[in-house]
């Protein structure tokens, strides 16, 4: 394991450090300090800053509105957010930026990435991610949202769940079946499809947290243009497969630096409570402390392989089993050492609904209480545990592959 970036990375990290320093107001602590209004302004304007400045999507070409830089250079650029406590981008740019816009620079016409690539960037499209179903999720290969051509347009009914910021979309990615006869994982189409047109209806989820970040999307002859087709017509799933591997996105990287400033909140927290000198829970901080030591050489590992040009393999489930259950087991120690207090959250609740809180943020009862109800959804998300530890057993131990029941075509095992 060695972590030692190019001198050219590290050239461009001070760039990066001086556009923070120049573009941050003085005794700047981080976008946790802010809510309400005040927050959704600085988010809106903050993400117009990167954008003039080279920093939505530094990776990406020049041709398409990036920066031409190296994908290292963009791991630099989210360390160097994550430190300051400022955002990668807005709400949607973890669908738009880092899953389709990369996913269309690979598979995209060159139309399409002319077309999308610079909207995406300036915001006039804004995308959501339509793949879960109701009887579609770990197994994503069952899903049953039938897209039939009619003339020039694709026409789409079903359902999706699960869509996060979807009702702040204005167009989503979907996956459909075009070919029920074939197997399962062929016969699906990678659709770009608009929202906002009167077939497609979005129903907002409430969530544990009492939050409505996530939604239903329901499709009801909804219209799609025929060429809005990534990849092949029946050949979605390799594409599927792509956006996935870009979902993660610089996580191994950035999460050590985030659940560190969070560890140090939670030392704050149990001294505030009087709790710093109790001896278990001065054992569960340790233990807390040793694992995010582990996640920081585990996030490494990775960052070492791949500066090598090593693909990521599993170790990205392992880093995405070790994050997330360690997110649970802090927020449980928090809502330990605040006893009752936890129970009657005040104060500014976490404006987000995934990982730690942000940097800066208040060390209140909300906080805490919501991070330790949306940590629950961690270990579900970009695929469970269960199914990475399915991952790990048959690609690491070499167990045997799970059995699979269904064979033979989609609408043969979805008979009645
Ligand atoms: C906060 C949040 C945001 C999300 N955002 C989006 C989004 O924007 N777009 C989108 O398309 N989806 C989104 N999802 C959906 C997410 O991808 C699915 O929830 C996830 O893939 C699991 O699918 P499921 O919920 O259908 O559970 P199921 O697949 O029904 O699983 C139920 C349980 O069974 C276990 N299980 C299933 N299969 C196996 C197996 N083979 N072996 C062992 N155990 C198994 C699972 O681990 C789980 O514990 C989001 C989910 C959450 C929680």
């Amino acid at each position: 394991m060695d972590v030692r970036y190019p001198p050219e990375a590290e050239q461009f990290r001070e760039k990066v450090q001086a556009f923070l320093a120049e573009n941050l107001p003085a005794r700047w602590k981080g976008v946790g300090t802010l809510e309400g209004e005040e927050y959704t302004r600085f988010i809106v304007n903050w993400r117009r800053t990167l954008h003039e400045n080279d920093l939505l999507a530094v990776s990406w070409p020049r041709a398409y509105g990036g920066a031409g830089l190296t994908p290292l250079e963009q791991v630099v650029a989210a360390e160097e957010f994550a430190r300051a406590g400022v955002p990668q981008g807005g709400p949607n740019d973890v669908f738009g930026i880092q899953m389709l816009g990369n996913t269309l620079l690979q598979w995209g016409t060159e139309e399409q990435k002319r077309r999308y690539l610079p909207r995406i960037l300036s915001a006039e499209d804004v995308w959501c991610q339509g793949y879960s179903e109701p009887n579609a999720g770990s197994d994503l290969g069952n899903l049953g949202t039938r897209a039939v051509l009619d003339g020039d347009e694709w026409v789409v009914n079903g359902q999706k769940i699960w869509t996060s910021a979807g009702h702040l979309a204005d167009h989503i990615f979907v996956l459909c079946r075009t070919d029920p006869a074939a197997p399962k994982h062929r016969g699906i189409t990678f659709l770009l499809c608009p929202m906002d047109q009167p077939g497609v209806e979005v129903r907002p989820i409430r969530m544990i947290s009492g939050e409505s970040e996530f939604n239903e999307v329901f499709f009801t002859d909804a219209r799609c243009p025929k060429g809005e087709v990534v990849g092949e017509v029946d050949g979605g799933w390799a594409v599927a497969m792509t956006l996935l591997g870009f979902e993660r996105g610089e996580s191994a990287a950035v999460y050590p630096i985030m659940f560190r400033a969070d560890l140090d909140r939670l030392l704050d927290l149990a001294r505030a409570y009087g709790r710093a000198d109790d001896p278990l829970i001065r054992q569960r901080l340790a233990r807390c402390y040793s694992l995010v030591e582990i996640m920081r050489f585990l996030g490494y590992r990775s960052l070492t392989g791949w500066l090598r040009g090593a693909h990521p393999g599993p170790e990205g489930s392992v880093f995405k089993v070790f994050w997330s259950e360690y997110h649970q087991l802090e927020t449980e120690l928090a809502m330990d050492i605040m006893g009752l207090a936890g129970l009657v959250p005040e104060g500014r609740p976490p404006a987000t609904a995934f990982q730690t809180d942000d940097v800066g943020a208040p060390n209140s009862t909300a906080s805490w209480a919501g991070t330790f109800l949306n940590a629950r959804a961690g270990t579900i998300y970009a695929g469970s545990s269960q199914i990475q530890r399915n991952i790990l057993g048959e690609l690491v131990l070499g167990l045997p592959k799970e059995p699979k029941a269904d064979a033979g075509s989609w609408a043969e095992s979805h008979r009645a």
